[in-house]
């Protein structure tokens, strides 16, 4: 027997069980540029505060969806000539809602199959703890997941020095959503390949010196290790470079996916050949321009 339903458009015939591959065909119809699934068990050793299993007790896979942040997005900031083009009602306006519809069809097909789908809004997880537990055993309900871990540990990517997710595509140009489903979906393996090569283009073009090497740490998510330098987001948080403060929350980290440190790293990977989103020309054509603290002071801003 095969079911029909409107909304996906796709049932899968007899009541078989659904599997990645199905999901995976749906997602790309409905515009994922990117799709990885992790299985639940990749998130046992993450805190109650920051655990899918604490929204969902019952989900056995996390879906974790990527689009493409363009790169002419950037193309404004990065000449210093139009700073809306990203911005909270520029590109974020548009592709926010773009990949909100591709995540809500992607769980409305799981519905359509009979499993529970929840869609998850990329929150901070800086945000603090708020609101009572309803449990002694639960944490407080404002749980927030890491979308940049769970695309890494959905196969999607890994943690560059800088602090920023990237992926053998658009590098750190996408953003995230996550489907959280007790469909029990064949996991990504982890990503093998390395995409950053520690050339500390970020470090060098970052004008308030925010980004410290000598306060590196490794991080070993799921077995796979990285070196991440510390950051100081109370820089970021001031810097006129591109960045943004976070716009869900105040104690969010800063957006760095417009400011310098974050196109020097494009360009960089893209002059290494190391992404396969490819262009005709070179992300970056002249210098680029910078205001440092000395500036920041002097214009006040
Ligand atoms: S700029 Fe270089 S060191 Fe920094 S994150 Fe990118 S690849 Fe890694
Ligand atoms: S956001 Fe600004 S201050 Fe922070 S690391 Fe990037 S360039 Fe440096």
């Amino acid at each position: 027997m095969r079911l029909r339903k409107p909304q996906s458009g796709l049932i899968i015939e007899g009541g078989e069980m659904i599997n990645s591959k199905e999901v995976k065909e749906y997602a790309k119809k409905c515009g994922a540029d990117l799709i990885g699934i992790a299985s639940i068990e990749r998130f046992k050793d993450v805190p109650a505060q920051h655990n899918p299993s604490s929204i969902f007790p019952e989900a056995k896979s996390i879906i974790v969806i990527g689009r493409r942040i363009t790169r002419g997005t950037l193309r404004g900031v990065e000449e210093g000539t139009q700073f809306d083009l990203y911005s909270l009602y520029g590109d974020v306006w548009l592709q926010d809602r773009f990949l909100a519809m591709t995540t809500f069809k992607i769980a409305e097909f799981l519905e359509d199959n009979r499993y529970e789908a929840v869609p998850l809004p990329n929150l901070p997880p800086q945000v603090p703890p708020m609101g009572i537990a309803v449990r002694p055993d639960q944490p407080p309900p404002n749980v927030m997941v890491d979308f940049d871990d769970a695309a890494m540990r959905a196969g999607l990517g890994e943690i560059g020095y800088c602090g920023i997710l990237l992926t053998p595509e658009f590098g750190p140009r996408q953003r995230f959503q996550i489907i959280l489903t007790d469909a029990k979906l064949e996991p990504n393996p982890l990503l093998k390949q390395k995409i950053c090569d520690r050339c500390m283009e970020c470090i060098k073009n970052c004008p308030l010196d925010a980004i410290d090497s000598t306060k590196e740490k490794e991080i070993n998510i799921c077995g796979k290790k990285m070196l991440v330098a510390e950051i100081d987001y109370a820089k970021c948080t001031t810097c006129k470079n591109g960045a943004s403060p976070n716009r869900y929350h105040p104690a969010g980290n800063p957006d760095r996916l417009a400011a310098i440190c974050v196109r020097s790293c494009i360009d960089h990977l893209e002059k290494m050949n190391k992404l396969k989103n490819r262009f005709q020309s070179s992300f970056r054509k002249r210098a680029p321009w910078k205001i440092g603290k000395r500036e920041m002071d002097f214009y006040k801003i």
